[in-house]
């Protein structure tokens, strides 16, 4: 089994002005520069500056708005040979499109987050649109990501609670991967889960849970590689995505208005924590408590009907992952949960 880490990985204040030589060091020196929707004009300025003080040649510059298959195949081979990189700048979105270019073209990208709403800009799959559907695909994980932390702080404050309910939902992940391996011998990744299990204790761990706080936000992005990093170990999403996730995606496709993934997925890891009366329960809470999530999800609630019905319905949502809800009488047991435990409904409406 072939593993790919992230070798460039620059984490700092003000790194977007620097990723010209960052580039140059690693010896690129033609490269295709794809932005998120709107981007172009935040960024194109720190970024020409850069790359032109280093002399790096963008030789393609696209602006992505869909991950549609058909277009990613259409931008992978309208590439001049002569690139040697590619460079995504912005959200989930452009990421995961230049995520699966790489892995068509087997080209190098380098990842350049300007929100951390999940660990997708280290991950190595892509949610791509196939046939009108959304589809998991593998991808090509990033050899680079370069995060510039006073973009993260100016970026708006949901995106970087979907990053925080992303990561601390390793603990129920990791829960149901072992419970798994006891209940249908599924292989548990060791080093994957440490990775994981390792990544959400740094964050939780941190005095000053500030979410302006330059280095609180170091650490969280560094935590979500190493999220992304533990797929790639294990080449699977067991370290990253359990029960929790299921019932996200679930609630993508039943809510009318569905909120972002973190956001959900760090609402249905408070739930399926207690149902796996998992140890860390309480630290869950109380993180959600400190950064502020918890006060955000308040005034951004999830419909409730909408989480019961994503909760009957997320044992659908992939075959052969067994979890927590697959017990008989747990998915019963957490929507009586949902229904009545009166600090869960500070998250509902
Ligand atoms: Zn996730």
């Amino acid at each position: 089994m072939e593993i790919s880490i992230p070798t460039l990985l620059r984490i700092k204040p003000n790194a977007i002005y620097k990723i010209g030589k960052y580039l140059r060091k690693e010896r690129v020196i033609r490269i295709a520069l794809f932005f998120g929707a709107d981007l172009k004009e935040k960024f194109a300025e720190p970024l020409m500056i850069s790359f032109d003080s280093s002399e790096i040649d963008v030789v393609h510059e696209e602006t992505v708005t869909t991950n549609e298959a058909k277009a990613i195949f259409k931008s992978a081979f309208a590439l001049p040979s002569t690139v040697q990189a590619i460079v995504a700048i912005g959200g989930g979105k452009v990421i995961d499109y230049c995520k699966y270019i790489a892995f068509v073209m087997q080209l190098p990208v380098i990842s350049v987050p300007t929100s951390i709403s999940n660990d997708g800009f280290a991950s190595p799959g892509a949610s791509l649109i196939i046939d009108g559907k959304r589809r998991s695909q593998k991808a090509r994980i990033p050899y680079g990501v370069v995060i510039d932390t006073e973009i993260i702080r100016k970026s708006p404050e949901s995106y970087t609670y979907s990053g925080i309910g992303d990561l601390i939902s390793k603990y129920t992940a990791n829960y149901d991967w072992k419970l798994a391996y006891r209940m249908t011998q599924e292989p548990v990744n060791d080093f994957a889960e440490l990775i994981s299990s390792n990544a959400v204790a740094i964050m939780v761990n941190y005095p000053k849970k500030d979410i302006k706080d330059l280095e609180f936000l170091r650490l969280i992005c560094g935590c979500l590689v190493m999220s992304g990093v533990s797929m790639e170990v294990s080449g699977s999403s067991r370290p990253a995505s359990g029960s929790e996730h299921l019932i996200s995606h679930a609630y993508d496709m039943i809510a009318s208005k569905p909120s972002l993934h973190g956001i959900q997925v760090g609402i249905a890891t408070y739930a399926v924590s207690w149902l796996q009366n998992n140890r860390f329960h309480g630290t869950i809470k109380s993180v959600l408590e400190e950064t502020g999530f918890v006060e955000y999800v308040m005034k951004n609630p999830l419909n409730k009907d909408d989480f019961i019905e994503a909760v009957k319905h997320a044992n659908n949502v992939k075959d052969n992952y067994y979890t927590i809800l697959s017990d008989l009488g747990n998915v019963e047991k957490l929507i009586e949960f949902i229904k009545e435990d009166e600090y869960f409904n500070k998250f509902l409406s």
